[in-house]
């Protein structure tokens, strides 16, 4: 058997250290993550402002890699929403394969 310990899961504290650094921490998750019902320039509004946090985070690359890595299925992670992220992972991106 060909077994390798490269492929399981990193100890949380590992996995997730970098949230403590986050821009948006302690912001109200409901700029990251919308209601059901939220649509068009509602919901652009919410996401440009939640991507404002992004775009001065420290570990928007963690962040980003995270949210590809374990398929994020909602919000804005890594300044990108669900949209975006799927059309990276999409693509085939380098930056996708690196993060799985
Ligand atoms: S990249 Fe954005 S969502 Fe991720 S930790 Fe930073 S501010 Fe929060």
């Amino acid at each position: 058997m060909n077994s390798t310990i490269s492929r399981l899961p990193a100890p949380a504290i590992e996995s997730y250290e970098w949230q403590f650094d986050g821009a948006c921490r302690g912001a109200d998750e409901a700029i990251f993550f919308s209601p059901e019902d939220e649509r068009g320039s509602k919901r652009l509004a919410r996401e440009a402002k939640a991507k404002e946090f992004c775009t001065v985070c420290p570990v928007v690359a963690a962040c980003l890699e995270h949210a590809l890595r374990v398929r994020e299925p909602f919000g804005v992670w890594g300044g990108l929403n669900t949209r975006e992220r799927n059309d990276l992972i999409a693509s085939g991106s380098s930056r996708v394969r690196h993060a799985s």
